[in-house]
């Protein structure tokens, strides 16, 4: 045994939401690639099997694609149900799935506001609660893709329930570990900085210096790609991080530092 098998998934099923583009594709391919089946869990099934099937092509674990709106409390359960159905269980959950609206906290609409909050806060609850059922007699992993932005603020965008949003992850994830570990589950949050995805490309519409304005805040000088964040994402999923939970990583370039 090395120390580099603590980072082997061999075996373990892996749930992806959001897993079919962006950071969560990224995370799902390298889970795959540390051996994990994954279940790659997006709105639309057809773009979720497409990705589904390039990972496992790409990577060679068996890998699945559900159709899963996470804030939808009875998709969440079938999602998880299929899961189990394919796999026998469910090993690691990954809370990745989000969205953020780009308003003023003025002009921003009660719909906007909730829309964030279902499905960045209560979709993390949703997506814990069922497949954390499936993890109480064996253990298992839950890792939410937080934000630096649970810490900071953000400029030049404006996007209050975002950064809130994200910040309830971090209370979410603190309460959940302290809850589960007698389950044997880990709970630990990734909180990226700005990574370049249709999320980032987005926020940059808000005015035209907008890139260079948050490079300008970094340590290292440039976004990151999706997969940066893959070997964080399986140090957090597997044994390598064994003795950790209720902890978050911040992987920002030396953002929140500055
Ligand atoms: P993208 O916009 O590229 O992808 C968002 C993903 O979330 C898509 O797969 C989308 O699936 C899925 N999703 C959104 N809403 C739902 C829903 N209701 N049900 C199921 N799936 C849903 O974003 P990123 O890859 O950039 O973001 C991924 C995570 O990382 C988010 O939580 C984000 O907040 C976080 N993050 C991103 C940063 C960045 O700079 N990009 C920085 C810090 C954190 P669909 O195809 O169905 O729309």
């Amino acid at each position: 045994m090395t120390v580099l098998d603590a980072f082997k998934l061999d075996e373990q099923v892996a749930i992806v939401t959001g897993g079919n583009r962006g950071i969560g594709r990224a995370i799902a391919t390298a889970l795959a690639e540390a051996g994990a089946n994954v279940v790659v869990a997006s709105r639309d099934q057809a773009q979720a099997e497409a990705a589904a099937t390039e990972i496992e092509t790409e990577t060679g674990p068996e890998a699945l694609g559900v159709a899963c709106d996470i804030t939808d409390e009875d998709a969440v359960t079938a999602m998880v149900e299929a899961t189990v159905e394919r796999f026998d269980g469910v090993d690691v959950l990954v809370n990745n799935a989000g969205i953020v609206v780009h308003e003023a906290i003025e002009s921003m609409t009660l719909a906007e506001w909730n829309d964030v909050i279902e499905t960045n806060l209560t979709g993390a609850f949703l997506c814990s609660r069922a497949a954390g059922q499936e993890m109480m007699d064996d253990g298992g992993v839950i890792l939410n893709v937080s934000s630096m932005s649970a810490y900071i603020a953000n400029y030049p965008q404006r996007q209050v329930a975002y950064n809130a949003s994200k910040a309830g992850l971090e209370g979410f994830k603190t309460q959940l570990a302290s809850e589960w570990a007698e389950h044997g589950i880990r709970v630990n949050n990734l909180a990226p900085g700005y990574v370049a995805t249709d999320n980032a490309d987005q926020g940059a519409q808000v005015a035209e210096n907008a890139v260079e304005i948050w490079t300008g805040e970094m340590l290292q000088d440039e976004m990151a790609t999706p997969e940066m964040l893959g070997p964080t994402a399986v140090y957090l999923a597997s044994d390598a991080s064994a003795y950790m939970t209720g902890e978050t990583v911040v992987l920002d370039g030396g953002y929140t530092v500055r």
